[in-house]
Parts: C-alpha cells; sequence; structure tokens
C-alpha cells in the first residue's frame, strides 16, 4: 500500500516554506489507519518489547494501538507541566529556542525494552532527547518505529546505533 496516498502535503504549515505531512487523512481511512499500525506493530513482534513509548501528541496516536495490537503497556512523554506525579525532563533544541519533555520516573523499569514511536522523523531532536530519557530510566531501545520519515532532513543519522523503521520516506 502506498500510504502516502493517504497523507497530506500541505504547503505553508505552520509557517511559510514548511511543506507539513498532515497524517489526520489518514486516520479517518479506518482500515488504511488499521493497516499502518499492524506494520508498526510488526517491525516490533519479534523484538520482545515489554513497553511502548510515545511523545505528544501523534506520538500517542500511533503509540498508544500499537501498544494494544503488541498487548504491552504505554508510556506517555509530555511537554512539561502535564503529567501530575515525581518526573524526568530534558531539555531539547528547536529551531528557535528549546523545549521540554517529561516522562514519569516510575514510568520505566531498569531493563525494560521500549519500542519508542511517533508518527514523523524530522530532525530527530524529539526522538533523540525521549531516547536520552528512557535510558536514564534503565530501559533498552529495541526499535523505533515511524509513520513517516524525512529523510532531507537527516534525523536517521542521530539515531545510529538504533533499528529504526518508518513506513514511508519523503
Ligand atoms: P523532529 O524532532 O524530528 O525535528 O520533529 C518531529 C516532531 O515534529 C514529531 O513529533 C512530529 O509530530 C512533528 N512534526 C514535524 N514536522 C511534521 C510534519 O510535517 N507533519 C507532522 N504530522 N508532524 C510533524
Amino acid at each position: 500500500m502506498d500510504f502516502k496516498e493517504y497523507i497530506t502535503v500541505v504547503p505553508d504549515f505552520p509557517k511559510e516554506g514548511i511543506l507539513f505531512k498532515d497524517i489526520t487523512t489518514l486516520m479517518e481511512n479506518g482500515q488504511v489507519y488499521k493497516h499502518a499500525i499492524d506494520e508498526m506493530a510488526k517491525f516490533a513482534q519479534a523484538k520482545n518489547v515489554d513497553v511502548v513509548v510515545g511523545p505528544e501528541a501523534r506520538g500517542f496516536v500511533v503509540g498508544c494501538p500499537v501498544s494494544y495490537v503488541l498487548g504491552v503497556g504505554f508510556v506517555p512523554v509530555r511537554k512539561a507541566g502535564k503529567l501530575p506525579r515525581e518526573v524526568i525532563e530534558i531539555q531539547y533544541g528547536l529551531e528557535y529556542g528549546k523545549d521540554t519533555l517529561t516522562m514519569h520516573k516510575d514510568s520505566i523499569k531498569p531493563g525494560q525494552r521500549v519500542l519508542i514511536t511517533d508518527d514523523l522523523l524530522a530532525t530527530g531532536g524529539t526522538i533523540e532527547a525521549t531516547i536520552q530519557m528512557v535510558e536514564k530510566l534503565g530501559g533498552v531501545v529495541a526499535g523505533i518505529a515511524f509513520l513517516i520519515e524525512l529523510s532531507y532532513l537527516n534525523g536517521r543519522d542521530k539515531l545510529g546505533q538504533y533499528d529504526v523503521f518508518s513506513l514511508t520516506t519523503y
């Protein structure tokens, strides 16, 4: 299946010059959404994953159904101030300035095998920050799965030592 047929490329969103990949049109099609999730789960199947981790908000859209298919838990990565209990946090660089991501301190147990998911790999900053938190908590990154990879931004270079899967590449 060519998933690109179901992804809408929106020019100049959220800023001029950006070609935003809108996955809501893929999600609206139940069969295609299910197929995408099944493919991501298939990648993880042989990896003995204990838990799926995904950053808000579109990392939930793919990570939660993948965790359901695998029959394992889901752990959210959220922006600062959103999680109610004790967190670890990490600052990561954006195009302009910095942002902070957090995870509950007790969400990953040492030695657990983790599948990290997100909708899209761009520069890799979000996933690099997520990896750092997972590893700080003692988790082992068993694989990283995306719906979309923007290969021209070279995010994969930051993830060289990990097993990275993407359903479709621009
Ligand atoms: P990175 O940290 O790899 O530069 O950016 C990836 C993050 O930004 C992902 O969490 C993703 O949801 C969001 N993102 C950046 N560009 C796009 C885009 O064109 N489409 C979508 N759906 N998400 C994007």
